[in-house]
């Protein structure tokens, strides 16, 4: 039996169901990762190194996804440090520039009509690629509550924000009630139309996802939540059943997930990635081009391999399956995809088909 296996059996289910005990004894050291699996030495140092840097926690559940053997797993390469996160030449901070954006604290505002609005610093755990790393760690309500009023005054204020995506940190990190607090106050405003939240606890800790949650959240809709599976393994039993009570109460799932250098940048693992989605009714909707963010050269991947990744999809899955891959930038997000419309012949254009063949369509006058 493997010491993941060995350490999953010294754990009542009752707890391991439980969200707040999965909080509670999540791994913070290089101890307590040894228990699920056998750190390398560059995981050994890695931990020592970046301890004040960008702190590293993860979920008993997602530390159980982990292949204890391997430190090349995708799932493991994704939250376990490594000294490569040192060097880095070309990363910054805030790659989206997103401090100077921000109207009011915890609030990023690129679009007209729609803001991001940063309700904690907390997550499950943390990835070691997070846009927002600067910003992820544990934190003080109180001084919380404070700040997200005013920036609800701001929004109170601000007829032209139509759409608001809660995100942090990770909003499902509230208990139900503040959750709860947050949402009502949102809804009290007329111009605010649509509410969504931004998480990964449906891949990180399912069992937050529970009925009790669904129901406050179904009292708040339209509410639509967007996730952030990054590979097959992660598509287990339980983040099903999370999907699943999330579709079930009227809420669209959609994902969006990073193009990660060794964890599913080839055809193969994408494929199955969306299809797996699919069959959860969760809708493939970005892949993001990891951002130029300090500490994650490793991770990125270049873009011109991304297009090409991403034309090997085009008729080889059902087209829904098939997420936009984008760049994000501080104007926007920027689609990039393989350039099928070719060219033109006097009144036809060129595309290409994704066998790569030609076809000449007659192009209706201007
Ligand atoms: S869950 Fe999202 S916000 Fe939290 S550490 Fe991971 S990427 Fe960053």
């Amino acid at each position: 039996m493997s010491r993941a296996a060995a350490t999953r059996r010294e754990i009542a289910d009752a707890d391991w169901r439980d969200w707040t005990w999965q909080m509670r004894h999540r791994v913070r050291n290089a101890e307590e990762l040894a228990r699920w699996v056998r750190p390398s030495e560059d995981e050994r140092g890695a931990v020592a190194a970046l301890a004040e840097r960008f702190r590293f926690v993860i979920t008993p559940y997602y530390a159980s996804l982990m292949d204890p053997e391997d430190p090349e797993c995708p799932i493991r390469r994704q939250v376990v440090p490594r000294l490569a996160e040192l060097g880095d030449p070309h990363g910054v901070a805030d790659p989206l520039d997103e401090v100077a954006h921000s109207p009011v604290k915890n609030v990023v505002r690129v679009y007209e009509d729609r803001i991001a609005f940063c309700v904690n610093n907390e997550c499950a755990l943390y990835c070691r690629y997070c846009l927002r790393k600067r910003m992820v760690g544990d934190e003080d309500w109180s001084m919380r509550r404070r700040e997200l009023e005013t920036a609800l005054d701001w929004i109170r204020a601000t007829p032209a924000i139509r759409d608001v995506l809660l995100t942090g940190g990770d909003p499902l990190v509230f208990s139900d009630d503040r959750l709860d607090w947050l949402l009502t106050s949102l809804r009290a405003i007329p111009h605010v139309e649509i509410l969504r939240l931004g998480t990964r606890l449906p891949v990180t800790l399912p069992f937050r996802v529970t009925d009790a949650l669904c129901r406050m959240l179904e009292r708040h809709h339209p509410l639509w939540v967007n996730t952030h599976f990054n590979h097959p393994r992660e598509l287990t039993p339980e983040a099903a059943e999370a999907c699943d009570r999330l579709t079930r109460a009227g809420i669209p799932v959609g994902n969006q997930s990073v193009l990660l250098a060794g964890i599913n940048d080839d055809v193969a693992t994408m494929k199955a990635l969306c299809e797996g989605l699919v069959r959860l009714r969760v809708r493939p909707y970005y892949c993001y081009q990891a951002q130029l963010l300090e500490g994650t050269a490793h991770f990125r991947v270049p873009i011109e391999r991304g297009v090409e990744l991403f034309r090997g999809l085009r008729g080889r899955t059902s087209g829904f399956a098939i997420p936009q891959y984008v760049l994000d930038t501080p104007h926007g997000k920027v689609p990039l995809s393989h350039p099928h419309l070719v060219g033109r012949e006097g009144d036809h254009v060129l595309v290409e088909t994704f066998e790569g063949k030609l076809w000449r369509e007659l192009n209706p006058e201007c």
